[in-house]
Formats: C-alpha cells, sequence, structure tokens
C-alpha cells in the first residue's frame, strides 16, 4: 500500500470527463492539508467557486490536524466564495462542495460539505468518513430510497448544503484514528456517481502507488460513462503514532497520574507491611562483648534502620560456644520478644555454667 520510495504517499487528479465541456472541480494537495471542492454555477462560475473555496482553506487552515479548526476554515471559505460573488467574481449564487482533510500521522480530521466524499480503506473494508448533503442521501437515511436506487434518481445530484449561499452555514466534522497502510480517498460525484463503492475499494486496493491509483479510479469512471468532473485524491496512511494530539496526551497525563498513585500505593504498602513486619520481630546480637535484645530486624532497608533497643544483657559472648558467638555477631533474628527473651535466658543459663565453671575449674600447674 506505501508509496515507491522516493514518492510522495499521496496523489491526486482532476479530469473534466466525457459529457462536461468545463472541469469546475478543484483540488488541492499540501501536506498536511488536502481537500476536494466541486463547483456549481455553471457558465465557469462552479470553477471561480471551487477555485476562491480552495485557496480561502488554505488561508484559513490551522497548522495542526483539528477538527474544529479545519470546519471553521470551511466556514472563512464559504464567506470567500459569498464575498467573491458581490464582488462581481464568478456570478452570483454560485456555489460550492469543499470536502477537507488534514493528515498527521494516523490522525485524520476531516471537515465537510456537499456530496463530495471521503472514504478511508483499512485493509479491503471501504469506510464511508463522509455522509453526503444531498436530496438523495436524506431519502436513503429516511429508509424512502435505497443506494441503488439513489444511483438513478433524477434529483441524485441536487445538494443540501454548499458553500456560497447562507453565510452561517457549517461543516459537518469528523476524527479518524486511522492505521499505517490506510488509504485516504477524497473525491468528486463525478467519481461516486460513475462507481460504486465496491468498485472503488476494488481499484483503489490494486495499486500501491497513489498516482497510479487516482489515474486508474479516473479512467474507470470516465470508461463508467464520465458523466461529470472527476476529481480524486489519495493519501497513504504512514507509521507516525498519533500519541501527540491534545486528547490523547491528556489520557497520557491521566495514564501517568494513575500509575503514579498505583505505585505511590504499592510503596506505601511496602513500606507500612515492611515497618508492621519488623515490629513485631526480635533479635539478638553481640554488642561490647554482650548479648543485647532488639525489637526490629537486623541491618537497614532502603537506608532506614527497622529496629528499637529493647534490653542490654550482662550475658558475656566470650562465654558462650563459637558457633553461637559467631551467629551473634550477625545478629539472630527470632519471632517476637517473647522468643528473644527465652533465648536471653536460656543463654544466661549457659552462660552462667560456663562462668560457674571457669571460676571452679583449677588452674593448671
Ligand atoms: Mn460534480
Amino acid at each position: 500500500m506505501r508509496a515507491r520510495p522516493g514518492k510522495p504517499p499521496y496523489a491526486g487528479l482532476t479530469d473534466v470527463g466525457r459529457v462536461r465541456a468545463h472541469n469546475e472541480d478543484s483540488v488541492l494537495m499540501e501536506p498536511p492539508l488536502f481537500a476536494v471542492a466541486d463547483g456549481l454555477g455553471g457558465h465557469e462560475a462552479g470553477e471561480v467557486a471551487s477555485g476562491i473555496a480552495v485557496s480561502a482553506l488554505v488561508d484559513a487552515a490551522p497548522s495542526h490536524a483539528d477538527a474544529k479548526a479545519l470546519g471553521r476554515a470551511v466556514r472563512a471559505a464559504n464567506r470567500a466564495v459569498i464575498s467573491a460573488a458581490r464582488e462581481g467574481r464568478g456570478r452570483e449564487g454560485m456555489g460550492t462542495t469543499l470536502t477537507a482533510a488534514m493528515v498527521e500521522g494516523t490522525r485524520v480530521v476531516v471537515a465537510h460539505v456537499g456530496d463530495s466524499r471521503a472514504y478511508l480503506l483499512h485493509g479491503d473494508v471501504l469506510e464511508r468518513v463522509t455522509g453526503d448533503h444531498s436530496m438523495v442521501a436524506d431519502m436513503i437515511r429516511q429508509g424512502t430510497l435505497t443506494e441503488e436506487e439513489s444511483r438513478v434518481h433524477p434529483n441524485r445530484s441536487v445538494i443540501t448544503r454548499a458553500l456560497g449561499t447562507d453565510p452561517n452555514m457549517y461543516a459537518d466534522t469528523f476524527e479518524v484514528d486511522a492505521s499505517p497502510g490506510d488509504r485516504l480517498l477524497l473525491c468528486s460525484d463525478g467519481l461516486t456517481g460513475m462507481l460504486t463503492d465496491e468498485r472503488i475499494a476494488e481499484v483503489l486496493g490494486a495499486y500501491g502507488d497513489p498516482e497510479m491509483a487516482v489515474r486508474m479510479l479516473v479512467d474507470a469512471a470516465n470508461e463508467a460513462g464520465g458523466h461529470d468532473n472527476i476529481s480524486v485524491v489519495v493519501v497513504d496512511i504512514e507509521g507516525e503514532s498519533a500519541s501527540t494530539t491534545p486528547a490523547r496526551s491528556h489520557r497520557g497525563w491521566l495514564a501517568v497520574l494513575v500509575w503514579t498513585l498505583a505505585v505511590a500505593a504499592v510503596i506505601g504498602i511496602a513500606v507500612w507491611g515492611t515497618y508492621r513486619y519488623a515490629s513485631e520481630r526480635a533479635y539478638l546480637v553481640a554488642e561490647d562483648g554482650v548479648v543485647v535484645v532488639y525489637r526490629g530486624v537486623p541491618g537497614e532497608f532502603a537506608g532506614v534502620s527497622l529496629s528499637w533497643l529493647e534490653n542490654e544483657t550482662t550475658i558475656t559472648v566470650g562465654l558462650l560456644d563459637p558457633v553461637t558467638a559467631g551467629r551473634l555477631g550477625q545478629g539472630i533474628p527470632v519471632e517476637d520478644l517473647d522468643a528473644a527473651n527465652a533465648l536471653v535466658e536460656q543463654y544466661r543459663s549457659i552462660a552462667e555454667a560456663r562462668s560457674g565453671e571457669t571460676d571452679i575449674s583449677p588452674e593448671g600447674p
């Protein structure tokens, strides 16, 4: 689906078709901004309207893919078309559709007025991003007409919203989370009036090179009759993530906060648990030659000592057997203070016995 190395990942083409004398469509490819406009008004006025709309869109477009801001840019383009007609450029009553998209990585925003469409091809599934502002589309939504019937309906080209007449006109806006490898299509009704969505999906998916894809789509519409001007813009969605969008970064902050709290909670529970554990334990250790009892645990945890002096005995470590004396040098942990006191009594009796032994044992000659 990707463009060949060295070629841009997008392409566009506008063609007069096989019936009309003029091409009143305009296409725009100024990444990240892309647009298709289908002018109305006849006598070349449609061409003026679509051209003014596209250049006003460029002037008013936001610098980043922001759907609402792109919608405002379409409204600015509407005012530009209305002003132009009043100033005598083109004709009074001229108008145009406008379907604009901004593509930043996998983030796609669309602003749309009229019956030019935006589609997204994902794998071999072609999804319509926009909903036509047209009489037949309203009838389909109301259930009084089928998609199939709309293709031959006499009022199929009557649009219900356009740039150039109503100063209060607004654009529909869309935000799409595309995937790398997806393909965005913007097109005028000269394509969709001639080809079904199934056929569009087939041709769009058959050519990896976007330039080839737009050429083959225009050719297919012409082969099907070319009743109207045909405009096609194809943009391949590349691999960059959409993580720089404000909405995403907001969620990012929330995630960081949640994780920080979770980690703090885990550390808090660990510290509290360790403290609880330590405060209930006890140990015996040799200090200054005597046995000393501490509540807590020997050593330090994260630089913090968790022990409290409980009892300095008079038991001389040197009177105990060498193995016990060695263990006392490092500290002998026990279950609790009761166990510590029991062990102290045991050592005391051993020491006293040894001390007595020493006292009564006669010195060698
Ligand atoms: Mn058209």
